[in-house]
């Protein structure tokens, strides 16, 4: 008689998330296990998964990096016994992060900047900036906008989060987790991320394709922020678990450039 032990063992990332929106479920069939995982989010997901092996062989190399596209299912592995009529076990785990982790960002784009055309603002942090630009979200940009001020799309995609339900913000780490954003999927893979915005402050719901230069939401000062301003950032799944920012160039009343912290842009 066989016996089959399995356990899987799920490892959350980010703080304070309550449903497990990625799953991985084992089909047996023709005598082998086939692991197959299910992406419940609108975004495709990089999930990560290792195995525990005792007279089975894998048909992908363990552990194994794959990417779920969003809404969908994946076979991610075939899992078969080696010696016949031999007990035969696995214990796997997985964890999952939000993005592709083969994403590769179009460094030819040029973004438009995220306010009204013909309005000029200034970069008041800059990539890089000391006050909170530092680490994975080191390629991050803070536009100086007014409390309720217009925010548009930088660039088309599709809108994959929105929190817009917080209603307040300040200089304490406290406050790092509770700003208001929307997310957007670019087609290559990368996602934006427009944060601060005020309280309700989202005119777009997810799933909703944009286009650039559509009117989003508006500004605030809500999560880690000393006064209202906008927060952009364009990042990619990284295979450590989460993220990294990247640069990008943006079109403006002087051309096409990257943006410099303490210099003012016009939108065109
Ligand atoms: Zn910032």
């Amino acid at each position: 008689m066989k016996l089959i032990w399995v356990t899987f063992v799920l490892l959350f990332l980010g703080s304070g998330r309550q449903e497990q929106t990625v799953e991985v479920y084992r089909v047996e069939k023709d005598g082998v296990v086939e692991l197959h995982a299910r992406n419940k989010n609108i975004y495709p997901v990089t999930i990560e998964l290792d195995a525990e092996l005792n007279n089975m062989s894998s048909s992908k190399r363990l552990p194994l990096s794959d990417v779920i596209n969003g809404r969908s299912e994946k076979l991610i592995a075939i899992l078969s016994p080696v010696r016949e009529n031999e007990k035969w076990e696995f214990k796997s785990s997985y964890k999952y992060y939000m993005g592709s982790i083969f994403a590769k960002h179009n460094d030819s784009y040029e973004y438009r900047l995220p306010f009204h055309v013909g309005d000029t603002h200034k970069v008041t942090q800059g990539y890089h900036g000391s006050f909170s630009h530092v680490g994975r979200i080191n390629y991050s940009l803070d536009f100086d906008l007014d409390e309720g001020t217009e925010v548009f799309a930088a660039r088309s995609g599709v809108v994959v989060e929105v929190v817009e339900n917080f209603n307040s913000g300040g200089g304490s780490e406290d406050y790092m987790h509770k700003a208001n954003y929307i997310t957007i999927l670019h087609n290559d893979g990368t996602l934006a991320d427009y944060s601060h915005l005020k309280l309700n402050g989202a005119i777009v719901a997810v799933g909703q394709r944009v286009r650039v230069g559509t009117l989003i939401g508006y500004s605030g000062a809500t999560g880690y922020a000393t006064g209202p301003h906008l927060h952009f950032n364009v990042k990619k799944a990284n295979n450590d678990g989460g993220f990294i920012t990247l640069p990008v160039k943006f079109r403006t009343g002087e051309g096409v450039e990257m943006l410099q912290q303490g210099k003012s842009y016009k939108a065109i």
